[in-house]
């Protein structure tokens, strides 16, 4: 059983191997806290990852003539 180690950002227990500890220098994160930490890397590394959006043009009204 791994020991239990705490969330450098939230404290939150985790579980996580003694090697990753000592690779982390100690500087462990939860999943939640990685995930919030990768997506802020991502923001930093720059915007515009994903395609312009130019969506928003609405349908025109289908014109059916009754009779
Ligand atoms: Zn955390």
């Amino acid at each position: 059983m791994p020991p239990l180690f705490a969330c450098s950002s939230c404290g939150v227990q985790i579980e996580r191997a003694t090697r990753s500890y000592l690779q982390q220098k100690g500087q462990m994160l939860c999943s939640t806290c990685l995930d919030r930490q990768e997506a802020a890397e991502a923001a930093a590394a720059g915007p515009g990852a994903e395609g312009p959006d130019g969506e928003g043009a609405t349908a025109p009204p289908s014109g059916d003539g009754g009779g």
